[in-house]
This record gives C-alpha cells, structure tokens and sequence, in this order.
C-alpha cells in the first residue's frame, strides 16, 4: 500500500509516520528533508534562492540517495552527494528559507518524480505537503494531519526544552504562522485538504492516537481491496 499523509509544519507527522511504518513493516519518508536538503546545498554554495534555474541546476547536479541510517531502519533518510544531512537541515537558516525553495516549479517537479519513484513499489509511508493532492493522488489511503497553531508551538517548545535548548514560545508560534501561510498560498501545489482524505485533528490526541486512528483506516482499506 501507499500511505500519503499531509499537513502544517509541526504537527507530528513524521512521529506519526514513522510510528505506523514501524507496526506495518513498511518505509516511511519525510519529504520534507528532501526541499531542506537542497535548500541547504543552495545555502552551502552561496546561490541565489530565488534563481530558479541556478537552485534546479544545483538539484539536478548533485546524487541522492534515500535510505536508513542505521541498518534495518524504516526511515529513509536523505543522502546528498553521498552524506547524511540529517543534522544540517534542521539548522535555522535552513527551516526559515525552506519555503523559498519549496516555491520552485522545476524544483518541484524534479523532487516530485524522486518521490514517485520511491513510493511506486509500495509499502511505504510518505508524508509532506502535496503527497495525497499531486505526488500520489490515488494513495490507497490519504490523511490530513491537523493541530491549532498554538498547540503545535507548545509541542515544538517543549521538545526544545527538553533537548535542553532555550526558545521563547511566541518566536516559535510566529515561525509557524510564517511557514503555514507560505505553504498555503503557494501557486503550485499548495498545501490543502484532499477531497477523499481522512482529517485528523491531532490537538487533544496523542501521537500513539493518532497513529491507532491511521492503523485503523489502514486496515479497513486493505479489507475492502481484497
Ligand atoms: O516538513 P518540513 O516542515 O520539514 O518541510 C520543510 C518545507 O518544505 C515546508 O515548509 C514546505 O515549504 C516544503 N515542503 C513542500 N512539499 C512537501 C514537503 C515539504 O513544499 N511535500
């Protein structure tokens, strides 16, 4: 099966995933790392972010490669030109022009396909912002993962808390807010609701919860399929 999973920045997708993945023995794939890897390389090599010829240049040039870190794992991980840039996109810099890249119709279009390659044979989880509208349309099951700003921020500062860093609240709920908005009134493949996808509403859930409600759909449509 192909499970395609959208929603807002912050929102525990990829916990969710990846949590899924791991009880069905599928992968599961952040895509967003793939518009932050490059996103990063554009920033290492000191391009220009809004020549879109030059950032697609970039893309098209450099080798990538999905697979997990550690041996057996079922989180694909994003390798450029041969290192693991896990670390590196998640600095600042990189979440805060992200969105720059992601506005990218070439960019899009060439991550669009890597991502249908990877997904294509199935048993994979894949989540991001245009997975159930345009990278798999006709996913076997299509969820949209929801939060209010304000709980997303909470979740985002207690994590940082707890990772020992220091972050004030508001500055993470304005970042947010930021990035939804970019995200959403993006021309091309916006982030939006697909018509036929399951809205979860993850505010006063856990993601244990959430990712049961997922396992749940999952198995009613694998009923019906056979
Ligand atoms: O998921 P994450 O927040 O790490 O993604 C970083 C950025 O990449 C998002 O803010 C969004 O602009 C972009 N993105 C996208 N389409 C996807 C995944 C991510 O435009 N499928």
């Amino acid at each position: 099966m192909i499970i395609a999973m959208d929603g807002p920045a912050g929102v525990g997708k990829s916990t969710v995933g990846g949590l899924v993945a791991k009880k069905l023995g599928y992968k599961f794939i952040n895509t967003g790392e793939m518009y932050r890897a490059l996103t990063w390389k554009a920033l290492e090599s000191g391009a220009d972010l809004d020549d879109h010829e030059a950032v697609l240049a970039l893309a098209k040039r450099a080798s990538w490669e999905f697979k997990p870190i550690e041996e057996g794992g079922a989180t694909l991980k994003t390798f450029l030109d041969g290192v693991p840039v896990t670390g590196q996109i998640r600095e600042e810099r990189v979440s805060v022009n992200s969105s720059r890249i992601a506005a990218n119709p070439g960019v899009r279009k060439f991550l669009s396909k890597l991502q249908r390659e990877l997904g294509e044979p199935g048993g994979i989880v894949m989540e991001g912002r245009d997975i159930t509208t345009h990278v798999f349309p006709d996913a076997d099951v299509k969820i949209y993962l929801d939060a209010s700003p304000e709980e997303r921020a909470t979740r985002r500062h207690r994590q940082l808390k707890a990772s020992g860093g220091d972050a004030d609240r508001s500055a993470i709920l304005a970042a947010i807010l930021k990035r939804d908005l970019n995200d959403l009134k993006r021309e091309i493949n916006p982030l939006k609701q697909a018509p036929d996808a399951l809205v979860i509403d993850s505010t006063h859930l856990t993601m244990r919860e959430v990712a049961d409600l997922i396992l749940r759909r999952v198995r009613r449509e694998a009923k019906h399929a056979r």
